[in-house]
């Protein structure tokens, strides 16, 4: 690894102290949610807030009783029972050819042949299926196997570029980057903690740097210093709560 990585490195370990001083170590369920639910989780998550789709998944979970009642279902009846997400048509496409593919691959509709993979293994089967792309698949990897990997979202990829960990264009750019520097064990509290951070502090049109934890450390060039009386917590993570 030369030298720009291992600075990058120890700059992401002082980040995660500071995020953890901060918000905490995030809660984390006891039992990780099976592959399956933590991917169609993640489709229907797509555009929405998290109340929107955890409200969808649970009205998925209480109209079909198992996967395959899924699969078989028609995707009017699906649209509909998903459609407080928004984007029925589009995410009842993605949930179902996911289910198809993963009929003829595993007639037992489950993810368990994933968890003797490699995690660039699991990217790329994940992701060769349509309508499944790398965030989804590395959700997957990190909420459900418990992979050192952290997803990247419109917060991750916006407060990794404010501070200057990454400079990127698309998320998907910031995935790959912090992919192959990312400290051993720290992906989960990061990953949730930098959503914090950008849902609460570090917002897209007015971040709130007066009462970031991480002042010090951004390199952000347009800061916005106003007061801020009042800071408003959100610490709901679908994928923890499913
Ligand atoms: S200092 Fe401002 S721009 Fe930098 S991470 Fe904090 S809120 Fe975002």
């Amino acid at each position: 690894m030369n030298k720009k990585y291992v600075v990058v490195k120890i700059k992401i370990k002082k980040i995660n102290k500071l995020l953890v001083k901060h918000f905490g170590i995030p809660y984390r369920p006891q039992r990780l949610p099976n592959p399956v639910d933590a991917l169609i989780a993640t489709i229907l998550s797509q555009n929405t807030n998290d109340k929107n789709s955890y409200q969808a998944y649970n009205n998925l979970k209480n109209k079909y009783n198992s996967v395959k009642e899924l699969a078989d279902a028609p995707r009017s009846e699906i649209e509909n029972v998903i459609r407080v997400a928004g984007l029925g048509r589009q995410k009842t496409a993605s949930i179902k050819n996911f289910l198809t593919v993963l009929k003829r691959k595993n007639s037992r509709l489950n993810l368990n042949y994933i968890k003797k993979m490699s995690d660039n293994e699991i990217l790329a089967d994940l992701t060769s299926i349509n309508g499944i792309g790398v965030k989804t698949a590395s959700c997957v990897l990190l909420f459900s196997l418990d992979r050192n990997i952290c997803p990247v979202d419109t917060h991750v990829h916006r407060t990794l570029n404010r501070i200057g960990l990454v400079k990127t264009k698309a998320p998907e750019r910031t995935f790959e980057q912090i992919k192959s520097i990312l400290p051993d064990g720290i992906a989960h509290q990061f990953h949730t903690n930098l959503i914090k951070l950008g849902r609460e502090i570090c917002k897209p049109a007015k971040p709130l740097c007066s009462v970031c934890p991480l002042l010090k450390e951004c390199d952000f060039k347009s800061k916005n210093m106003d007061r801020v009386s009042q800071v408003r917590t959100n610490n709901f993570l679908l994928l923890d709560s499913i």
